[in-house]
């Protein structure tokens, strides 16, 4: 199966040895990140062979010796219906201490390691994954459905993330919130913003994309490509979800285009927040003004006015609950609990064999993994 035009193939993975701490998970439900999408098409980099996804729900079917916890300190059983962390922080380096564990120094992430001996089952594309001691665990109830669950591991997280560190400014009760991007993380957060009392425009090329935020909760949408002043503009949009003269007080950049950073920043009210989620591919997606401030800045920063025009940087993402934090999904709560949980552990040692083979049978009782080996 394995060649050009057919890099995913699945392999079976015998033999699975747990280390104290770690668990082993059914998988129920994993779900398509974005950035799956671009390992595969080739627009970022990932050391291949490796088992993709890194959103997903399961059970727990296997525990290693001593058992495993979860964020609320609870012991994980058998049985328990789980979602977890897509980092592994060590909980112990600088960045660590620094509130940044996702950017820990010895970091190891669900769905983005080189397959390697004693971790193959190491992504959510596959039938168990092994969850390694120090990931943030989160017990999830039985009846939130899979298909919420799972993204709660990214998408929902980053969505939370994003209406955090603008909470932290400024007030989501009642504020004209502004999001560019209707995909997974826009639709997200005008679902959460929604929830938390703001009032909601998305502003969105796809036509489909658009009645989707209106199902998800905006109040107004625009076409990015119309006239400002036209029906499907901006301007007519904010007017309509805020009144004439109203300007967004917080503004999501969620779309990764460059232009959208643009209108953003020119839209947003003295005092208003912009958080730049999107900017993360090598694409010039910072306007010059902004591009020293966000080299370094992981994995969005949010900024604020002082008045019309300039700009300063008030909060580095830091993944820690602000002093006011949104009203979100039980998922995504869940989600925020496991980000500000940090747990010691020691650093694995990376060992990557230089040759690694791996069985060809696809025994069905064998846990399968699919790799993306292109
Ligand atoms: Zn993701
Ligand atoms: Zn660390």
């Amino acid at each position: 199966m394995a060649g050009e035009g057919h890099p995913h193939e699945a392999v079976a993975v015998p033999g699975v040895r747990l280390s104290p701490g770690d668990a082993l998970v059914e998988i129920e439900l994993a779900t398509v990140c974005g950035s799956d999408v671009h390992t595969v098409s080739g627009h970022r980099n990932a050391q291949t062979p490796l088992v993709l996804g890194h959103e997903q729900v399961g059970r727990v079917v296997a525990l290693g010796r001593g058992g495993a916890k979860s964020v609320d300190g609870h012991r994980v059983s058998l049985g328990e219906r789980v979602v977890w962390s897509v980092a592994v922080p060590c909980g112990r380096c600088a960045r660590c201490r620094r509130g940044l564990p996702q950017k820990c120094l010895t970091l190891q992430k669900y769905g983005h390691e080189r397959m390697r001996r004693g971790w193959e089952l190491s992504g959510g594309f596959a039938t168990h994954a092994h969850i390694l001691d120090g990931t943030p665990i989160v017990a999830v109830p039985e009846d939130i459905p899979s298909t919420v669950l799972a993204p709660a591991s990214c998408a929902t997280a980053t969505v939370a993330a994003a209406l955090e560190a603008a909470s932290a400014i400024t007030s989501l009760e009642g504020a004209l919130l502004l999001v560019a991007g209707a995909g997974m993380l826009g639709l997200t957060a005008a679902a959460m913003a929604t929830e938390a009392g703001a009032r909601v425009v998305v502003s969105e090329p796809d036509p489909a994309r658009r009645e989707t935020a209106l199902a998800f909760g905006a109040v107004a949408v625009s076409d990015p490509r119309a006239a400002n002043d036209s029906p499907l503009g901006l301007a007519a949009a904010l007017v309509r979800g805020g009144g004439r003269g109203a300007a967004p007080t917080i503004a999501l950049e969620l779309s990764g285009a460059t232009a959208a950073v643009r209108t953003l920043l020119a839209a947003v009210d003295v005092g208003g927040v912009l958080v730049l989620v999107g900017s993360v591919s090598p694409a010039p997606s910072c306007p010059s003004t902004l591009s020293s401030w966000c080299v370094g800045c992981s994995p969005f920063a949010a900024f604020t006015t002082t008045r019309r025009g300039t700009w300063s940087r008030r909060c580095a993402f830091s993944r820690r609950p602000g002093p006011s934090t949104p009203s979100v999904p039980r998922s995504a709560r869940a989600s925020r609990s496991r980000r500000s949980m940090q747990r010691s552990r020691q650093p694995r040692p990376a060992r990557i064999p230089e040759s690694h083979s791996f069985p060809d049978s696809d025994a069905p009782h064998l846990p399968l993994a699919v790799v993306f080996s292109a």
